[in-house]
């Protein structure tokens, strides 16, 4: 059977999301609050503290014990995909390996990786027969880019997931229970909805809910007031969101001092953290996960890369073939998730690119770090001269003109930029000058900008924006994408 018949749970979600819609917000309310109290004893179950206490203790320990816990989990997963998982049995039976040929972390380049495409056409055939289907938990994964995946996964690995956010809360300085903001995941309040309340509470986590569908010139004022009045000391969302209500807060001359900014779900940007972090008068802490629940990683406190989260799964970095690039280097990640049972995904390559770093982090902590990671392959432009430009660096340009509201950026084809903005008014000769200017600089005088006016930029189903999209492919293992970031500081004034 192939995958896209059983997205039934995604067909099953947007129903019960349209129904929801429905109802009284009072209704509406008390679901959220249900739906919290659900989820936190699902998260905060047995295992929960002794995992919490593991973390902490891995995360200093030695390098070889971390990899000795891996490789005790691969062993584990490989035998139970080689016995239960009819996809797996099938390669290892063709390339004639055995259990006992993959124990070591360099054995899992004996197996082929998994692409999305593989993972669509595989179906059930992922699926371990030791699972009652029934009583997985499911996802898709984001729309972003291309059709939207189904991963099911078990408990086990829904409290590991957990008990990794909860460390980075450890690493922020705010414990369970903290007041806070949350802008992602499934919206609470129905599009259609004209009048505040713009947000839901989920009184189990001491949690409000607030929607990224109804930021507006408008409706942000009420945002703000909620988010004092609630005494939210750290705000959690996608990084569009919280450089959105940052900017909103400069344009009246305002702060919201909070303790914690968190971001997650698409890159962030060089620019919205210097806003967000001004703003918020905090620091961001970054993180990346997906709904494939293969890789972790987020910042700590030192701000300096990416903490890989090794007990959470095994990453390489890889080009199409699977075969390793030099550290320093970009190449995919190739995401073995050491937790899921029910769905074992081994070099799982979503299409992320990432740089393996051997430097250590000087918050003391042996969990290896990241030079660099993007969510996807297409946040990436790609130059005439073969430089590799993450598009994370140039929504400076934009910054140079205050009536830009929104921004996206296109690539077809090397020597050729389109950049998409929303105002409501129109971009004049000078800025032009100034913006062909900017790109000139970075992208060199090959590449034409083209610059158009739209009255809109399309947002993903729960309110993430792609500011970067480009369609030319990359070449794996030659250059470090992220070297060029430390160079792209501000040269322009920001008021
Ligand atoms: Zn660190």
């Amino acid at each position: 059977m192939r995958l896209g018949k059983w997205n039934t749970a995604l067909t099953k979600w947007y129903l019960r999301y349209y129904t929801y819609g429905l109802l009284p917000i009072r209704v509406q309310s008390a679901l959220v609050a249900r739906h919290g109290r659900k989820v936190y004893k699902l998260r905060f179950g047995p295992d929960y503290e002794e995992l919490a206490r593991f973390l902490e203790v891995s995360e200093r320990s030695d390098p070889d014990e971390i990899r000795s816990y891996q490789e005790s989990r691969l062993r584990k997963l490989i035998r139970h995909a080689y016995e239960t998982v009819p996809h797996y049995r099938d390669i290892m039976d063709e390339r004639k390996l055995k259990p006992s040929d993959i124990t070591t972390v360099p054995d899992l380049s004996k197996l082929p990786v998994l692409s999305k495409e593989d993972v669509r056409s595989a179906g059930t055939r992922l699926l371990s027969s030791a699972f009652d289907r029934k009583s997985l938990l499911t996802a898709a994964t984001s729309a972003t880019t291309g059709t939207p995946l189904t991963v099911y996964w078990d408990r086990d690995v829904e409290i590991m997931n957990h008990a990794c956010y909860m460390r980075l809360k450890r690493w922020a300085g705010v414990p369970f229970g903290t007041p806070h903001a949350v802008m992602q995941g499934k919206p609470t309040v129905p599009p259609p909805q004209k009048k505040p309340p713009f947000w839901r509470y989920n009184p189990a986590w001491n949690q409000v809910r607030m929607s990224t569908l109804h930021m507006s010139d408008a409706n942000l004022p009420y945002y703000l007031d909620e988010l004092r009045r609630f005494g939210a000391e750290s705000l959690e969302t996608y990084p569009s969101a919280a450089y959105v209500i940052a900017r909103f807060l400069e344009a009246k001359g305002e702060y919201l001092p909070l303790k914690s900014v968190f971001t997650t779900g698409e890159p962030l940007l060089t620019q919205q953290r210097v806003v967000i972090e001004e703003r918020f008068q905090t620091k961001v802490f970054d993180a990346y996960g997906a709904a494939e629940r293969v890789v972790f990683s987020t910042e700590c406190e030192e701000h300096d890369g990416h903490h890989l989260y090794e007990e959470y799964g095994i990453t390489e970095f890889v080009d199409e073939e699977g075969n390793s690039v030099p550290v320093g280097t970009a190449g995919l990640v190739a995401g073995t998730g050491l937790h899921n049972m029910a769905m074992p995904l081994i070099r799982y390559v979503g299409g992320d690119i990432g740089v393996a770093s051997d430097k250590r982090c000087a918050c003391g902590r042996t969990l290896s770090m990241l030079e660099g990671l993007t969510s996807r392959a297409q946040d990436v432009l790609v130059l005439p001269d073969g430089r590799m430009l993450p598009g994370r660096n140039i929504g400076w340009s934009v910054r140079m003109i205050d009536h830009v509201k929104d921004w996206q950026v296109i690539q077809e084809r090397p020597d050729e930029i389109r950049l998409v903005v929303v105002s409501d008014k129109p971009i004049s000769e000078q800025e032009h000058a100034g913006l062909r200017q900017y790109f000139r600089r970075r992208l060199g005088p090959e590449v034409r900008l083209l610059v158009e006016r739209v009255a809109e930029i399309p947002h993903s189903p729960v309110g993430k924006t792609r500011h970067v999209i480009s369609h030319v492919p990359l070449v794996w293992g030659q250059s470090n994408v992220f070297a060029m970031e430390e160079a792209e500081e501000p040269s322009t004034p920001r008021k």
